[in-house]
């Protein structure tokens, strides 16, 4: 539309250029006339000569995407009287067939453009990708030419007419410009793959990639370099690589900003777009090998602009909601497109030609790529640095916590050891206890069979064993005897001498029963009061009786002495003894004892009575005994 615009604006008729006025730098862009035909190959006809040429307005004239061929016409005129040689050049690479006629003849004086390119070698060596036809002005001449150009990239046309040393200074001053963009290129490519191969990151390999593919190849192709540099004339390099070039770059482009932004963190949805986007750059690719080249080119130049679009729509979402990294990339993705669209404005005439729209783009690039390798390096060390700092916390975090479970560790075994030596204490504690318990229980039991005074056995102890051991001597066969002891007149000792020497007494007496026993299984209790009862096993009258006569004598010859008087006492003795039968009870031989013990007192005390023929006697004659 604006070509259109453009074109329909321009109605002045060309004017004629004198050339042997001109400055050694002539733009011819306002000076041509120009008009859009069918392409055929029948050259310069009087069809092409009649058509509604409109005079050029601007000095850079642009075509965009056409199938139409362009024909320019122009007057060189020389007043002078000598002939002038002028170079016409023009300043654009993507031109796939150039013609020049003049109108005198139907052959072109010049046949160029990337479809010939290895057919002609040109007469001039320039270091530029120019398209250069030397033309000489007749003197008192003037000569209408005929230019047509066709090509499957867009049309510009940089048309100029120059002297041979100035074209050779713009040429070299081009060149200058040219080899300046590329070596920041190039560096900026080898400190991409450097910064790729020293963190072995995926996304910085991505930017390597783009950068070879875009601001590398891409723009190497765009400048007509592999012809210039190299002298390659194949017409896939010079132009028919172009869309493939675009969409591998575009591709990584999307996969790079993708990464770059975070998208799959922050945007899942628009990470799924990236995708789809990514899916549809390859397909244009691929579309690539089976479209005419004309098509290809506008396929890729349309999905570039559909990344863009998509970026364009993801970055602005990104700044409303504040997204990390947006600005970074707004500023080296934005400067890019930015240069982009100057250089398309002064391709499309919108702005003036100067050094910045004329290399807008390549500006713009640079300072992409500048600002993305110096983001990328300062994430990276921003990266590092937060590894580190992350690092550094988890150490400190582990020797925290290991000097925790050392403390953890002390204070347990110090418990463990405190709990030790408790249970020791305890355990210490406990057999004192239960060592005084049994000591306790010892003396209780002691005391429950023994007399606390005489501390001979007491007459519960003999009540208990007197039935066994009269059951053992049954069951044995074997006699048992029974002495029965009273101290006489014991009442008056107590009265004489007092209670503590009567205890005294009762103690010495005790003692001499207990020494004057043979056998150990001899048992002397107290039977009550002052009167005592000897169990004799295995032990016959006869020997029970002298062993009571013996105690008799001991006990009276004893001196039983008090702090102040001493004095003695006599005891009188009952003894009896037998081999038991079923048929006596042992309280029958106890009666008997006990009628002798009286016996004795009655006979004048101090002796002993035997207690004779029990068993004959039995129970009912007991009282008979008192005869003895
Ligand atoms: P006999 O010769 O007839 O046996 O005269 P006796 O005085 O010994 O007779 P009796 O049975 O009348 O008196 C016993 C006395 O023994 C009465 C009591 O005061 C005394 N007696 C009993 N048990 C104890 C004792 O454990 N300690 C003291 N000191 N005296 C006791
Ligand atoms: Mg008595
Ligand atoms: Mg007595």
């Amino acid at each position: 539309m604006l070509v259109v615009w453009m074109m329909s604006t321009t109605s002045i008729a060309a004017t004629r250029i004198e050339v042997d006025r001109l400055s050694d730098n002539l733009a011819l862009g306002q000076y041509v006339d120009t008009v859009r035909l069918e392409r055929d190959d029948s050259g310069l006809t009087d069809y092409v000569r009649n058509a509604d040429f409109v005079a050029g307005e601007y000095e850079a004239l642009n075509f965009g995407y056409t199938q139409q061929r362009v024909w320019l016409k122009f007057e060189l005129s020389n007043a002078s009287d000598h002939d002038i040689e002028r170079i016409l050049n023009i300043r654009y690479p993507l031109i796939d067939r150039l013609y020049l006629y003049n109108d005198s003849t139907t052959t072109p004086l010049y046949t160029l453009g990337r479809f010939y390119a290895n057919e002609f070698d040109q007469a001039l060596h320039i270091p530029a990708s120019y398209f250069v036809m030397p033309l000489v002005i007749k003197a008192h001449s003037t000569e209408t030419y005929y230019l047509s150009v066709d090509s499957d990239n867009s049309i510009a046309l940089p048309i100029y007419l120059t002297t041979t040393p100035a074209l050779e200074r713009q040429a070299f001053q081009y060149a200058v410009n040219i080899v300046f963009y590329f070596g920041l290129v190039v560096t900026n490519i080898l400190f991409a793959f450097f910064m790729t191969l020293l963190l072995r990151d995926r996304e910085q390999l991505y930017y390597s990639l783009f950068m070879v593919s875009y601001h590398f190849l891409f723009f190497a192709v765009l400048e007509g370099m592999p012809h210039t540099l190299f002298g390659i004339d194949s017409l896939f390099i010079s132009r028919d690589i172009i869309p493939y070039i675009l969409s591998i770059s575009m591709t990584i482009f999307t996969v790079f900003a993708a990464s770059y932004l975070k998208l799959r963190k922050y945007a899942p949805k628009a990470y799924k777009m990236a995708k789809a986007l990514t899916g549809i750059m390859l397909l244009s690719l691929v579309l690539c090998f089976i479209l005419p080249s004309y098509y290809a080119i506008k396929l890729t130049t349309l999905t570039s602009i559909l990344v863009g679009v998509f970026y364009a729509s993801v970055v602005s979402n990104f700044i409303l909601r504040g997204r990390p990294g947006v600005r970074s990339f707004l500023l080296a993705w934005g400067t890019g497109v930015a240069g982009a669209i100057v250089y398309g404005m002064k391709v499309w005439n919108l702005v003036p030609v100067n050094f910045i729209t004329s290399y807008g783009w390549h500006i713009g690039t640079l300072i992409e790529a500048a600002v993305f390798s110096s983001m990328m390096a300062y994430r990276a060390a921003r990266d590092r640095k937060e590894r580190l700092e992350f690092l550094h916390q988890l150490n400190k975090k582990e020797r925290d916590l290991r000097h925790t479970q050392e403390r953890l560790l002390e204070s347990e075994s110090a418990a463990k050891a405190d709990l030790e030596l408790q249970v020791k204490q305890r355990t210490r504690d406990l057999s004192n206890i239960l060592a005084q318990l049994e000591t306790e229980n010892r003396s209780l039991a002691e005391l429950s069979i023994n007399d606390g005074l005489t501390k001979v056995r007491n007459r519960r102890y003999f009540n208990d064993i007197f039935p066994q051991m009269w059951s053992d001597a049954i069951a044995d066969q074997t006699p048992i005897s029974v002495i029965l002891l009273d101290i006489d007149h014991f009442k008056k000792v107590n009265d004489d001498y007092g209670h503590i020497s009567g205890d005294d007494c009762l103690v010495k007496v005790a003692g001499i029963m207990r020494q004057s026993v043979n056998h150990p299984i001899d048992v002397v209790c107290r039977y009550g009061g002052e009167e005592f009862v000897i169990i004799l096993p295995d032990t016959t009258q006869q020997q029970a009786f002298a062993l009571a006569e013996n105690m008799r004598k001991n006990i009276a010859n004893t001196i039983i002495s008090n702090n102040e008087r001493a004095f003695r006492v006599t005891s009188s003795f009952g003894v009896g003894g037998l081999i038991p039968t079923e048929e006596i009870a042992p309280e029958d031989l106890i009666a008997q004892c006990d009628a002798a013990l009286y016996t004795s007192k009655r006979n004048g005390r101090n002796r002993v009575t035997v207690a004779d023929d029990i068993a004959t006697s039995g129970k009912a004659e007991a009282a008979d005994f008192t005869k003895l």
